[in-house]
């Protein structure tokens, strides 16, 4: 290690916005390995820091680099650390359990008592050098495409939702296309999903929908999702219902459109408590509803390196930007907009 100083985004003030820095390269602690970042990519996670809304307020102690989805190189290991060489390409996860909780203990890491995230508890990746918790090393393929080594993370969330029950002949309804809806619906695709059908009010998402293979658009601003997948579907509705807008509208439309029997996965986030048709919806459809975080440690990640490595799923028609790092406030614009995939930072 010969720099001692590097460029880095950080958080400095208790207020929108985001500066670029000259600080000190982190130094390598027991269980950390020390990353070269190669590329990053910015999470809505990021746009709550860097707009500083309420949700980051109660979380975020400035000042602090932030950010969390990486693709970087192994520079130095701290003493005890055995997932990871010097010289491996990594990509991470993002979640750091804390090992002695219950959850912990039963194989449920994802869903620790104690969770502490990368670039919100803890230092990010937004620098040109970045300290990872050994759990949360996941190594890559050399010759990794770097962009599409930094979008693993998001990909295992769409990973996970798709696939927490096979999708393999049945028809599957995506509500809301930023980037994890994209890549659940180049996952269901892959997967042997037979119709994909992909609701989004902009039409730039709904075109990149298609480009992951989509089979049916639905343009949930000018058609009410509702009707349309049943047209679609005989009348029936779909089998698979993926919620990841965050909309509560969205979330009512997805439990409507969902057959008898069938499944809903919630892994959008409403801004309020949403209510329900409980005995319609549920009970008398006698629904499955699955709640999902993050991804399952390291489950989801040999599922994502399975998808990608092979080839199955291509996530680059995703990655619609890249900025220079310190380009921040024009990233985070583009990251904004309604016309973005995934926004990629570059040391
Ligand atoms: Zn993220
Ligand atoms: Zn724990």
């Amino acid at each position: 290690m010969s720099a001692e100083t590097m460029k880095a985004i950080i958080k400095a003030e208790a207020a929108p916005g985001a500066v670029c820095s000259e600080i000190a390269v982190p130094v390598v602690k027991p269980g950390h390995v020390l990353v070269k970042v190669v590329s990053t990519a910015i999470c809505g996670t990021d746009l709550h820091i860097y707009d500083w809304t309420d949700w980051a307020r109660a979380r975020i102690a400035v000042p602090m680099v932030f950010g969390h989805e990486f693709c970087g190189r192994v520079v130095e290991v701290g003493e005890g650390v055995t997932r990871a060489r010097v010289g491996d390409l990594i990509a991470g996860e993002t979640h750091i359990p804390c090992g002695k909780c219950y959850q912990c203990d039963t194989g449920l890491q994802h869903v620790c008592q104690n969770m502490e995230i990368l670039g919100v508890h803890s230092p990010g990746v937004f620098s040109e050098y970045a300290l990872v918790p050994e759990p949360c090393v996941w190594v890559l393929p050399d010759g990794t495409d770097p962009d599409v080594g930094a979008v693993y993370e998001p990909f295992g969330v769409a990973a996970h939702a798709m696939l927490v029950e096979s999708v393999a002949g049945k028809n599957v309804a995506v509500f809301g296309c930023g980037p994890i809806g994209l890549f659940a619906v180049g996952i269901a695709r892959a997967c042997g999903a037979a119709k994909v059908i992909a609701c989004e009010v902009s039409p730039d998402r709904l075109t990149m929908a298609n480009n992951m293979g989509a089979s049916h658009l639905v343009n949930s601003r000018e058609q009410n999702p509702v009707e349309s997948i049943k047209e679609l579907t005989h009348g029936n509705g779909v089998d698979v219902a993926v919620e990841l807008s965050g909309n509560p509208i969205a979330l009512q439309q997805a439990l409507g459109s969902i057959t008898r029997g069938g499944r809903l996965t919630i892994a959008g986030l409403p801004p309020r408590p949403v209510e329900i048709n409980v005995v319609d919806d549920v009970i008398y459809k006698e629904l499955r509803i699955y709640g999902i975080t993050g991804r399952v440690m390291y489950d989801t990640w040999y599922t994502v390196s399975n998808l990608i490595e092979s080839g199955m799923v291509d996530p680059r028609p995703v990655i619609t930007h890249k900025f220079d790092m310190c380009d921040i406030d024009n990233a985070m614009a583009a990251a904004k907009g309604g016309k973005a995939g995934k926004v990629i930072l570059r040391p």
